[in-house]
């Protein structure tokens, strides 16, 4: 629906290119006028108003005087998958992204259950999506979150939008399909058969149950789909986790993928649209992936189009990544040793002597004033290294300090010394682990692993005990 009806869908279609519809380039459009009390309602699409609410309303009311039945109950969730697969496995895996290729009875099937789920012509729908996909959350975007999840929803429906805003997208593959080209020019008998007529001959032929069919099949089944299949605007660009990448809004949620018949792995499909799978684990809700699978078993859908699992672990790597450097950030990893003063071992020891309690370890000088009376191995231990070049002691001369206690030591860093022999182990030290020791993170902060702190010296010394 949308836009699609304001361009007449019957007999327009020549020659099919991807405008949206006939504007008068001169003429400003509604949108570009601010919303007021005397114009509000030319800003309002009324079409979209009467078809995605106004009919539901209509339905809710007449269902109170129609009783359901059984079997009408169980026709019209049937018919609720149906047309939703229309939408998910047709019009967006199949047309939109074409991750795998259908005969043509599938492609009829589609083309028919998607028209019976009333959300525009295959070929406008895909277009829009194509334009989401390009320029997501941007003002191209037909149904950007970044407008409102209600707008994401539903509104960019409701209000008009401006033709010219939308950005390009090619669809010329679109046009060469004869089945979207035929559905697109007989869009709303499409609608009208298979929306309305079909689901009630079903139930009219089958049992009698003329008006339960059109009340509940038809018109309550359409709201429950286009609701469900809204969702993969909204709900999917707003809730859950975004494991493979989160600079735009797209998310992964199985409570999206149970609203949307597997479309809740949003995160994942934006990255990797292509791919016939949104859930890509054997456990996660995804019946539309399952269909064109069983499609595939059956010889109706082939060249099914998988992202190799390799590319899909580097992805998903390099966002943990982009999570472990944002924690590691908010850690503090003591002065880079770049920014630190440069001391002369002979002002070093005078500061000593003078009763500051400076420790040297690696060519490093540390303060050690507020630990003394924290540290673990006693207070005298630690105090007999202030003044000295207490590397040797530090690095199991007499206690080998673990991985913690390396850590916490660079924390109280307040000098390096100059030239000498301290900073020759740390310059050694450094490059016998050159390949990890000077990586950085994104934020261009070097990461210090396990057992490549500064204070660490490649060959522990032999401890007391061991010789
Ligand atoms: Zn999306
Ligand atoms: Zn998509």
């Amino acid at each position: 629906m949308a836009s699609q009806t304001q361009q007449p869908p019957a007999g327009m279609a020549k020659p099919l290119e991807p405008t949206r519809k006939k504007f008068d380039a001169k003429k400003p459009h509604i949108t570009e006028e601010a919303i007021t009390k005397s114009n509000w309602y030319k800003h309002v699409n009324w079409l979209n108003v009467t078809l995605i609410i106004g009919l539901p309303i209509y339905g809710l009311i007449a269902a109170y005087w129609t009783p359901l039945q059984l079997k009408t109950a169980i026709w019209a969730i049937a018919y609720y998958f149906m047309t939703g697969l229309g939408i998910t496995a047709g019009y967006h895996r199949l047309w939109a992204h074409t991750s795998y290729s259908a005969t043509t009875p599938l492609k009829i099937f589609l083309a028919a259950v998607g028209g019976g789920a009333v959300e525009g012509s295959i070929r406008w729908w895909s277009r829009d999506h194509r334009a989401h996909h390009r320029y997501t959350d941007t003002d191209k975007d037909p149904y950007s979150v970044r407008k409102g999840l209600l707008y994401s929803h539903i509104g960019w429906m409701v209000m008009k939008q401006n033709p010219k805003r939308i950005g390009r997208t090619d669809i010329s593959d679109l046009n060469d399909d004869p089945v979207v080209v035929w559905q697109h020019r007989n869009y709303i008998k499409t609608v009208i058969f298979m929306g309305m007529i079909f689901p009630c001959l079903v139930t009219g032929l089958g049992w009698g149950d003329w008006m339960g069919g059109f009340i509940y099949a038809g018109i309550l089944r359409i709201f429950f789909v286009q609701q469900a299949t809204f969702c993969v605007n909204s709900l999917a660009h707003w809730l859950g986790d975004q494991p493979f990448d989160d600079r735009n809004s797209p998310r992964d949620h199985v409570v999206t993928a149970l609203v949307t018949l597997g479309e809740g792995y949003h995160n994942f499909h934006h990255e990797f649209p292509s791919d016939y799978r949104n859930a890509i684990e054997w456990h996660q809700y995804d019946p539309t992936k399952w269909s064109i699978w069983i499609w595939k078993q059956l010889g109706l859908a082939y060249d099914l189009k998988q992202f190799k699992q390799n590319e899909i672990e580097k992805g998903r790597l390099q966002q943990l990544q982009k999570k472990l450097d944002q924690k590691r950030q908010t850690l503090d990893w003591g002065i880079p040793l770049e920014q630190l003063p440069i001391i002369s071992w002979e002002d070093y020891q005078t500061e000593a002597k003078n009763g500051r309690a400076l420790v040297a370890v690696a060519g490093v000088i540390h303060d050690v004033t507020d630990f003394i009376k924290d540290h673990p191995g006693g207070k005298a231990l630690i105090s007999s290294g202030i003044g000295k070049d207490a590397t040797a002691i530090f690095n199991g001369g007499v206690y080998n300090h673990s991985n913690a206690a390396h850590n916490l030591l660079s924390t109280m860093r307040v000098g390096v010394i100059r030239g000498g022999c301290e900073v020759e182990i740390w310059k050694r030290a450094q490059r016998e682990n050159k390949d990890i020791s000077f990586v950085s993170d994104t934020a261009g902060q070097k990461i210090i692993r396990a057992g490549s702190q500064v204070t660490r010296i490649a060959e522990p010394v032999a401890s007391a005990d061991a010789a």
